[in-house]
């Protein structure tokens, strides 16, 4: 099949998937899943597998790349070999460093580097299985591996992707949707600012579809939000009543 070939992307209102225009796949998320990590997080977005790890601030090196005024973010984004249809050529591409990048700017403006001049944070994103969104996926997870970590914050990250595929502006593309699809929007954003900290496209929006795929966006991050937090709140919920058990005894 190639690019914009006849795909009929959408029946009766409802998608390939059966998922209505504005509808997130399903979102899971475990928190503090690796044990030598100072914050980590598992999430699935659909058939999105990912995991974040988090370590530091611990002294940046080499030594020359350190900021005596604030923490240096790295950003590491990889996609598993096994994580696509075709074994995907191991090791560092062109686009696993754009998405680095781009998720590192990300995380700019909400952490709190000038707490920790010549410290490195850093993050590592794994990508294990991938049905398009993944740089999503990974700041979402990095997102609350961070805050797992400790690392100060003035907020969450949260980030979803929208498109269009079939005429229609639609949330969180899948695989089918992205490949074939006709324009594909990935977004971060504070949500409860509703402040965008990363927004990329790809193929081509007029300006009222790019204001309906941004609310469709900002809904779908508060919502992101809302499941990054409780996820974060049950962990520190257990660990705290595990803590409270073992003073007990
Ligand atoms: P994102 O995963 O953030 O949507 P892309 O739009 O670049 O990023 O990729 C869309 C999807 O295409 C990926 O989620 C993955 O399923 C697939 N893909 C990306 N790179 C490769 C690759 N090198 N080999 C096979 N599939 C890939």
């Amino acid at each position: 099949m190639k690019k914009g070939e006849e795909i009929e992307f959408i029946k009766d209102g409802k998608r390939l998937d059966g998922r209505t225009f504005d509808e997130l796949r399903n979102i899971k998320i475990e928190v503090g899943v690796l044990e030598r990590a100072d914050g980590s997080c598992y999430l699935e977005l659909g058939d999105n597998k990912v995991i974040a790890a988090v370590y530091g601030p611990r002294e940046m090196h080499p030594r020359h790349a350190q900021d005596a005024k604030m923490a240096v973010i790295k950003f590491r984004y990889n996609m598993a070999p096994f994580s696509v249809d075709d074994r995907k050529r191991p090791g560092p591409d062109r686009r696993s460093v754009e998405i680095s990048k781009v998720s590192r700017e990300a995380f700019e403006p909400v952490i709190m580097r000038e707490y920790y001049p010549k410290a490195a944070i850093e993050v590592y994103v794994e990508i294990l299985q991938s049905d398009a969104g993944t740089r999503t996926a990974g700041i979402n997870a990095a997102s609350v591996a961070l805050a797992d970590a400790g690392i100060p914050m003035k907020d969450l990250v949260s980030s979803i992707a929208v498109g269009k595929v079939g005429g229609e502006v639609v949330l969180d593309l899948n695989a089918v949707e992205d490949n074939y699809g006709e324009a594909d929007m990935p977004i971060a954003m504070i949500a409860r600012k509703n402040t965008i900290t990363a927004l990329q496209m790809d193929g081509r929006l007029t300006k009222d579809e790019f204001g309906r795929g941004l609310k469709l966006a900002m809904n779908a991050c508060h919502q992101i939000y809302e499941l990054q937090r409780t996820a974060l709140i049950e962990r520190y919920n257990k660990r705290e009543s595990v803590k409270f058990e073992e003073r007990e005894a």
